[in-house]
């Protein structure tokens, strides 16, 4: 059982996880943008990216677009913000919160190919309808400054 992560509009290879390992990889960047999220909109992509969440999506969702956590979102400033996740996510202080040890070899490889598709997602131009994310609440997970999506930690849920 695996999950893909694939830019539709790129004819370049996903990034293909197995269970296990995406749920690591989910689990830093959702430590790392806890800390870098500063405005609205980059707290809405952490929520978006912790619902990727296996205890709701089921273990094997099959993966997801990374241009479908930037809904309403410029893709320009979303993949800005993921890649610097990103980058902080690879640096080994950031897996403490965790309660495992995971793969770092495996896993800083499949940070870096997200960030090779974040990188053609923020390429994509044309008209984008931005939407407000003022109105809406985040909340961090009180033990891993998570932001929570509506089933709460996605690292809580997993571990
Ligand atoms: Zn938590």
């Amino acid at each position: 059982m695996s999950n893909n992560i694939t830019f539709r509009k790129s004819a370049g290879p996903g990034l293909l996880m197995n269970n296990s390992l995406t749920a690591v990889f989910i689990d830093v960047l959702c430590l790392s943008g806890g800390k870098l999220a500063e405005s609205d909109f980059q707290k809405e992509i952490m929520v978006r990216l912790a619902g990727m969440d296996a205890s709701i999506r089921g273990s094997g969702f099959t993966g997801f677009d990374p241009e479908d956590l930037f809904n309403g979102i410029d893709p320009q400033e979303g993949s800005r913000f993921l890649q610097l996740v990103c980058e902080n996510a690879s640096a080994e202080p950031e897996w403490k919160g965790l309660s495992y040890n995971p793969d770092r070899k495996m896993l800083r490889d499949a940070i870096g190919r997200f960030s090779f598709i974040l990188s053609e997602v923020g390429k994509i131009s044309g008209n984008i309808v931005l939407m407000d994310f003022s109105k809406n609440s985040y909340f961090q997970c009180p033990v891993h400054g998570a932001y929570m999506h509506e089933s709460g930690c996605v690292i809580c849920n997993n571990s």
